[in-house]
């Protein structure tokens, strides 16, 4: 219904199951019926996921967005046309940019995982409306986009500290901490969407869940060693 529903994740998914390019219609800029104006969104989720594209050496001008009425059939038209002429140039996904497809497929599952976390950190930006087009052409940078990857942010719960209280697994919103009573808990960081909501939740007598930016995450400790002995049960 509207172009701002256009998730920055459907992007990534067409484009990893082999479409070539991606078109998004949206209605025209400051003729929105609503308050929200989705398209704004849209436009602010296509420049996100252009920069995107670039970092990882897709061409960018595989994806456009463009604002028309429903009544403007030819401009549409013509649109398509010039969009669908500029897809066949640019041949195959991957192959005018060197990318083999199974090297492509793992570097756009990769950013899927991250997209509720982009969508986090870009949350201002990707809301904004601005006033105008040239302020829109440095809404995001390569740098920008380059330092986001760069400095991806990881949880893990340092086993040394955790008391298994279980606030953080109840608190996840993505169940990704595996725990239980009297268990060390663990951060599955496939299923984390790292929204730092465990963090903030695990009491500061404890501190236990650790942020680290950019790092490899240290591995979780063995499924044997988890239960912990407290000192009254050791008498
Ligand atoms: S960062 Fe969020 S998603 Fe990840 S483990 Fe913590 S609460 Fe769950
Ligand atoms: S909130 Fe902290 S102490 Fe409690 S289970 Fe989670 S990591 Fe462990």
């Amino acid at each position: 219904m509207c172009s701002g529903r256009v998730d920055l994740a459907f992007v990534l998914r067409a484009f990893s199951n082999g479409m070539d390019g991606v078109f998004i219609g949206g209605c025209r800029l400051n003729e929105c019926n609503y308050v929200t104006h989705g398209n704004y969104h849209a436009l602010n989720m296509v420049l996100l996921c252009r920069k995107i594209m670039e970092n990882i050496g897709l061409n960018p001008d595989r994806l456009r967005i463009e604002f028309m009425s429903a009544g403007e059939g030819i401009h549409f038209a013509e649109v398509m046309s010039v969009f669908s002429n500029k897809i066949k140039q640019l041949g195959p996904l991957g192959k005018s940019e060197g990318i083999g497809r199974e090297e492509l497929k793992s570097k756009l599952a990769e950013i899927t995982k991250l997209v509720p976390y982009i969508k986090m950190l870009k949350n201002e930006k990707l809301a904004s409306r601005l006033d105008n087009i040239q302020e829109y052409d440095r809404l995001f940078t390569g740098e920008e986009i380059d330092s986001l990857f760069r400095e991806v942010i990881s949880y893990y719960i340092d086993p040394e500290k955790c008391q298994a209280c279980m606030i953080c697994s109840k608190k996840c919103p993505v169940e990704a901490i595996e725990g239980g009573k009297n268990r060390i808990h663990i951060i599955d960081q496939e299923k984390c969407i790292k929204c730092g909501t465990c963090f903030e939740a695990c009491p500061p007598r404890f501190g236990a869940v650790m942020k680290i930016s950019g790092g490899p995450v240290p591995p979780p400790v063995p499924e044997e060693k988890r239960t912990i002995v407290r000192k009254s049960k050791e008498k």
